[in-house]
């Protein structure tokens, strides 16, 4: 029996039950400050709506109170958050060609009264064409969104933005409107590929349109500790990315998977799940971090 106590699977179980009990006696200290973060990567299904979700819903589980803006005419975030997103549903698309106050297009996610977001409906799918001859065209978000934090009572803690995987006027949108710049990478062959376009790309907004913008965070999705590949990609990334590279990683998990299917973020669903608990580490840990940019940006 005592053989039991010592299985891969045992200690898994116990190290899950201490994690929930360290979960339970953090208090962590908000910055007062609203942290505007687009969570990008032009890479498809590396994590980012996941993460954008799931870490909205994480920190609002600890106090914070959290704007999500779906910039991804896929409109998962939405759906995700329990939003109706149906083509007459006021959305982001309002926001970005007619000049519609967010306030008029924000809603409440039904998980949590704290829990805002501005959908992204079918329309916005032409938005990228459409915003090529408005003036204009790169700030329109960041416009939008400094007139509605200037005009709250109550502030917001974190934006967090969902942008679509490509660089094209959406992201750019994002990236002007952000402070930092939030990089899902999945732990699988071909992670860091197209990481230096990425990059790039926040360095010519930097130069460009906003002089503030870094990176500031990367999380490892979809980690699965049994294989080596995911443990040499997390060895590449943070030897690459010291500063930016979260202690905390996502374990791959159905649970992570299913929730969106409900309606709901993995911290309603199953919040004591293991990817639900990974998901609250990492909001505390980015509450914890601050948003100061990394003295180096680590890529060389
Ligand atoms: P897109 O580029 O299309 O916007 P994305 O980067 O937003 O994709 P997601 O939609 O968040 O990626 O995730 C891609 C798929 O991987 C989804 O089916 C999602 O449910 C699944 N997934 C994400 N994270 C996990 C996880 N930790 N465990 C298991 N499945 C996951
Ligand atoms: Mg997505």
């Amino acid at each position: 029996m005592n053989d039991l106590a010592d299985t891969p699977l045992a200690r898994e179980l116990a190290d899950l039950t201490a994690r929930r009990r360290a979960l339970e006696s953090v208090r962590v200290e908000l910055s007062g400050k609203t942290r505007v973060m687009t969570v990008s990567n032009q890479k498809g299904g590396v994590g980012k709506t996941t993460t954008a979700v799931n870490i909205a819903a994480a920190l609002v589980s600890v106090g914070a109170r959290v704007l999500v803006i779906d910039l991804d005419p896929q409109g998962n975030a939405s759906t995700a958050l329990g939003i109706p997103h149906s083509a007459d549903v006021p959305s982001v698309y309002d926001v970005l060609i007619d000049e519609f106050p967010l306030a008029d297009v924000i809603q409440t996610s039904p998980e949590a009264p704290d829990l805002l977001c501005v959908p992204s409906t079918i329309h916005l799918a032409g938005a990228e064409i459409e915003l090529v001859t408005q003036v204009a065209r790169e700030h329109r978000l960041r416009t939008a969104l400094d007139a509605h934090l200037a005009s709250l009572e109550e502030r917001l803690d974190f934006v967090l933005i969902d942008c679509p995987p490509s660089l094209g006027l959406l992201t750019i949108n994002a990236f002007a409107a952000a402070h930092e710049v939030f990089i899902p990478i999945q732990c699988e062959y071909y992670a860091l590929e197209g990481l230096s376009q990425l990059l790039g790309s926040v360095n010519m907004i930097r130069r460009h349109l906003n002089p503030g913008l870094h990176v500031s965070t990367i999380l490892l999705t979809m980690y699965d500790g049994r294989t080596n590949l995911a443990r040499q990609v997390a060895d590449e990334v943070r030897a690459h990315f010291p500063q930016q590279v979260m202690h905390t990683f996502i374990p791959r998990s159905v649970r992570v998977s299913e929730a969106p299917s409900f309606g709901q973020t993995v911290i309603a669903y199953d919040g004591q799940s293991a990817g639900a608990i990974a998901y609250r580490e990492a909001a505390v840990e980015i509450i914890q971090r601050g948003d100061a940019p990394a003295e180096e940006e680590g890529h060389r």
